[in-house]
């Protein structure tokens, strides 16, 4: 989500004849957007800021703006602690990010009406919703970006025919829980089938699905539209009934593996990637074994892992954070040396298949592409006609997580 936030200010900026540059060191306006999701996130983000401000001593005309939820959540004490910050957005206000940076570095902001999306590239990703009001009880999502609004559905489907208009050929749809869309009589399968319809356009995905929210309709609908790539990010989080339940996720690991079940059933190449914490207050050793042995019977396509760190305002950050540091490392070192495990197996069981593949990038000719289940594969020795197009290619070889073969 702040990838496609970012882009979209980019994009903005870059009608006023702004060039996105790779290093700090060649910034006039230095734009941070800030994620609040983990605690490492925000150090993060405070250790740039510490550099941006050092660049700006040696260069007094560099404007520096910080936007996102950091912002939002702390703005002010961004604004104390790092004293030549010149503009704060937070995430609720993001969409007038542009007029107020446009403000700042004196820039007529009229202009803002005659920005059209003219990026080319093959993959855009389209905001659907924005907020959460699941208020998971690790999370600060809700406290920083607001309640659940799903957009409008006329607005939704414009956007993403003008992307297609200028060369888009997958759509990703965005949201913190994308299955509980609802936009007057619009709910999420029936936005995803209105999508499809846009000609030119050749794969749909989303994310993030909620497991108390994901409907039969759409499972279904995945097994059958085209469109739809067959894959979905369907964070699981533990497989502890007793840890889901203090994390207020509302389901059950029962209920999860059901899912997971069904999704096989209807679509069975299938890949479901998940999120996984660990080391969440009271999580036992025992509690841990059951998600390890979860991940190892469940097979996701790949998972992200993440060690526990208590948010402020959410009603964990009242729990003890009991788990000390070096067994939450511990835990994660195990999750994903498991998980590239799976990985390594399922990506060489690939070997000699033949893949239907998007081309996404090129760089230096070798061509960067991905399967309908989102596993990467590339190509050499190709050039920029392939760009954007579906191809078959004859896998060949197979590393960790990616694939490497030639078209044929
Ligand atoms: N809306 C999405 C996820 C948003 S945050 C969803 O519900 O799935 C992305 C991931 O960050 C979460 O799935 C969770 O695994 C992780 N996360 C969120 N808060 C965290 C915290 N306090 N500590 C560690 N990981 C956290
Ligand atoms: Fe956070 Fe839960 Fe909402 Fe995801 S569903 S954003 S984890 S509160």
């Amino acid at each position: 989500m702040n990838v496609c936030e970012s882009d979209k200010l980019g994009l903005a900026l870059s009608t006023y004849g702004a060039l996105k540059v790779d290093v700090l060191q060649e910034a006039d306006v230095v734009i941070l957007n800030t994620c609040s999701v983990r605690a490492q996130a925000e150090q993060k983000a405070f250790s740039f800021l510490g550099r941006a401000e050092e660049f700006k001593q040696e260069n007094p005309g560099v404007k520096i703006v910080v936007v996102g939820c950091m912002a939002e959540r702390i703005g002010s004490k961004i604004k104390r602690r790092f004293k030549n910050v010149d503009l704060i957005v937070g995430a609720k206000d993001i969409d007038n990010a542009i007029l107020k940076i446009a403000d700042l570095c004196n820039i007529d902001y009229s202009l803002l009406r005659k920005i059209e999306d003219s990026s080319s590239n093959v993959v855009r990703y389209v905001t659907i919703m924005r907020g959460c009001d699941n208020y998971c009880s690790y999370c600060v999502v809700p406290f920083v970006r607001g309640g659940e609004i799903s957009l409008n559905a006329l607005d939704i489907i414009e956007e993403c025919s003008l992307a297609v208009k200028n060369g888009a050929k997958e759509i990703m749809l965005l949201g913190q829980n994308v299955n509980s869309y609802k936009y007057k009589d619009v709910n999420f399968t029936s936005l995803v089938k209105k999508i499809a319809e846009i000609d030119g356009l050749e794969r749909i995905r989303f994310m993030t699905n909620h497991p108390k929210d994901l409907s039969d309709e759409l499972i279904d609908m995945m097994a059958t539209a085209s469109k739809v790539c067959s894959h979905i990010h369907l964070p699981m989080q533990s497989a502890s009934n007793k840890i889901l339940k203090a994390m207020n996720r509302k389901y059950t690991y029962e209920h999860y593996v059901g899912l997971v079940k069904k999704l096989r059933t209807a679509t069975p190449d299938i890949s479901i990637t998940t999120d996984i914490i660990v080391g969440f207050p009271g999580e036992t050793k025992e509690d841990f074994e059951e998600t390890l042995k979860a991940v190892k019977e469940i097979r996701f396509g790949g998972l992200y892992a993440f060690r526990y760190s208590p948010r402020p305002d959410t009603k964990a950050a009242n729990m003890l954070d009991d788990i000390p540091f070096e067994e939450k490392k511990s835990r994660h070192t195990l999750i994903l040396e498991e998980s590239n495990k799976i990985s390594v197996e399922i990506v060489a069981s690939m070997v000699g298949s033949v893949q239907q593949v998007l081309s996404e990038k090129i760089e230096n000719g070798v061509i960067e592409a991905r399967t309908r289940s989102g596993r990467k594969v590339f190509v050499k020795d190709r050039n920029e006609k392939d760009l954007g197009r579906r191809l078959n290619v004859s896998i060949k070889e197979a590393k960790v997580n990616s694939l490497f073969g030639d078209i044929i």
